[in-house]
């Protein structure tokens, strides 16, 4: 099953009194980046010590919980930060860290960005107001509650005996290809949601879902659910813009697929590893 290393993480809202001390780790994002140190060469969050000596305006501070017993802040900052520190982008951030903290990190953004673009009521134009006890902004004229959004999209490796079916995007890179993926609409549930995709993107039909894991995937908002489906029949027609190209692969002749860290990689990876079995 897809790894879920998030275990030590424990999500709360409201921060306790003796949260920010100079321990506690500092998610700060500047112009769209995470700010990082490098420890055994490794990107880390800074803590709230090193954030002191940082030239910048905090805009935004936000409690996400603790990991290992260490509370963790997610901070939008303005300014340059002290000498010896990165910024980094978040798919950089990918593989390149412990997997718990790239999807903190992924947190730490996706609370940012929701806060900021929700201000103001998408309803009557008040200022939004943090809620007391749960992570949403409520609007004091009219009520409304806004919370994180979160964009479900189902991703699915078609199979045929032997054979994958892989997909490359027309604005992907040349030779990578990938599984198939779609957002989730109203009103659908995610079986339906991966029938139509599939059949659309590439028009088969499919059959025998089995569903093997989820990944949040922090660009911008994405829940990724990972499939395995079977091939039901017909012929493979490509969606014109946005499927570039569509083929059958063995697995001994694969072309460019995403690294693990990505579902669509694993998604692959786990076929090769039952098929090797
Ligand atoms: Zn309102």
């Amino acid at each position: 099953m897809w790894p879920h290393e998030l275990d030590e993480f424990e999500s709360a809202h409201i921060a306790p009194a003796d949260a920010d001390h100079g321990e506690a780790w500092y998610f700060v994002f500047a112009r769209g980046e995470l700010i990082v140190k490098s420890v055994a060469g490794a990107p880390t969050p800074i803590t709230a010590d090193d954030f002191r000596w940082f030239d910048m305006e905090v805009e935004q501070k936000h409690f996400l919980g603790h990991y290992e017993g260490r509370s963790c802040f997610a901070l939008a900052a303005k300014g340059k930060p002290a000498e010896g520190f990165q910024s980094i982008g978040l798919r950089n951030l990918l593989g390149r860290t412990k997997a718990s903290l790239f999807y903190l990190a992924g947190r730490a953004q996706q609370v940012i960005d929701w806060s900021q673009s929700h201000q103001f009521c998408g309803r009557c134009g008040e200022r939004m107001q943090h809620h007391q006890q749960d992570r949403a902004m409520t609007c004091p004229s009219c009520r409304l509650i806004s919370y994180p959004r979160l964009s479900p999209s189902i991703i699915v490796l078609v199979t045929r005996g032997d054979e994958i079916l892989l997909a490359r995007n027309a604005n992907w890179p040349q030779g990578m290809y990938s599984t198939l993926a779609g957002f989730v609409e109203a009103g659908e549930s995610i079986e339906q949601t991966l029938h139509r995709e599939v059949f659309e993107e590439v028009g088969l039909r499919v059959k025998n879902l089995k569903y093997f894991g989820s990944q949040s995937w922090p660009f911008p908002n994405s829940l990724m659910l990972g499939f395995h489906a079977e091939y039901d029949g017909g012929d493979i027609v490509c969606q014109a813009e946005e499927i570039a190209d569509a083929q059958w692969f063995t697995i001994d002749n694969l072309p460019q697929t995403p690294p693990k860290t990505a579902i669509s990689g694993w998604l692959i990876h786990e076929f090769i590893e039952q098929h090797n079995a």
